[in-house]
């Protein structure tokens, strides 16, 4: 049976040059040319990750491997520059396929998150939280307030996240969790149901992004830490540092628990 090739709409285009933030996800290289004075030009072409109609050495290669349950859908297809499309398609290999697969899937589970953006509300305390961490000076001689154990982090995130990120997390909590939390005691004088708003907020927000990723808490954090950098335009590294206090501080991230 011969499939046959949709003709993607310029909406969806949007979208797949969008994911791919304008370059080729294989090369690298720019997939829309402008040049001062003339309109930009594509240089992309939308490439089928698994293969709409596979020749006779396709098709052994991929004996066994599940087929996507409609081939012309955008989860289905990616923008790649022609060399590499013509490159995936002639010398195609299921590694390939897979690596493609996985890119793809980054860029869904990507833009499912920036859409939730919008759609999660925080407390204007945040902001004052975010400026306070931008312009502390971390003196690590001076670590005398540290009273938690550094042990509970491991403990809470003991599944699904990579050594490279509770090493993040942990150094941020050395470095920054006194004074987060003594800045927070502060704004709890002045109100003292925003932080805890605040908290809930963010939990929600954890918990939305746990739903769609229960076993990447890479992703989760570095969701919730984005949200909160877009959210507010303040700086990335004090929202990951942000969220760091709230990893270490159990009430709003239970990531032990499953
Ligand atoms: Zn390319």
């Amino acid at each position: 049976m011969t499939g046959k090739r949709d003709k993607y709409t310029d909406n969806q285009h949007s979208i797949l040059y969008g994911e791919t933030g304008g370059i080729c996800p294989l090369c690298t290289q720019p997939i829309l040319f402008t040049k001062p004075g003339s309109k930009p030009v594509k240089g992309y072409e939308v490439a089928h990750i698994y293969p709409l109609n596979a020749t006779p050495a396709q098709v052994k290669i991929l004996a066994g491997y599940p087929v996507p349950a409609d081939i012309n859908a955008l989860e289905n297809v990616i923008a790649l520059c022609p060399s590499c499309h013509t490159k995936y398609d002639k010398d195609f290999q299921l590694a390939e396929l897979i690596m493609l697969q996985k890119i793809k899937e980054g860029f869904l589970n990507e833009a499912q998150a920036k859409l939730t953006v919008s759609k999660y509300a925080l407390q204007e305390e945040v902001y004052d939280i975010l400026d306070a961490i931008a312009t502390y000076e971390v003196d690590r001689d001076d670590l005398s307030g540290l009273n938690f154990d550094l042990a509970t982090v491991d403990e809470k995130l003991k599944h699904g996240m990579s050594p490279l990120q509770k090493r993040e997390i942990k150094t941020h909590a050395v470095d920054y969790y006194v004074r987060i939390r003594d800045h927070i005691k502060r704004l709890e004088q002045q109100d003292q149901y925003a932080v805890r708003v605040l908290q809930s907020q963010i939990k929600t927000y954890y918990l939305a992004m746990q739903q769609h990723h229960p076993d990447n808490k890479d992703l989760v954090f570095n969701y919730v830490a984005k949200w909160i950098g877009v959210k507010t335009n303040k700086s990335l590294l004090a929202s990951k540092i942000l969220t760091s206090f709230f990893v270490q501080n159990c009430e709003v991230f239970d990531v032990g628990s499953n």
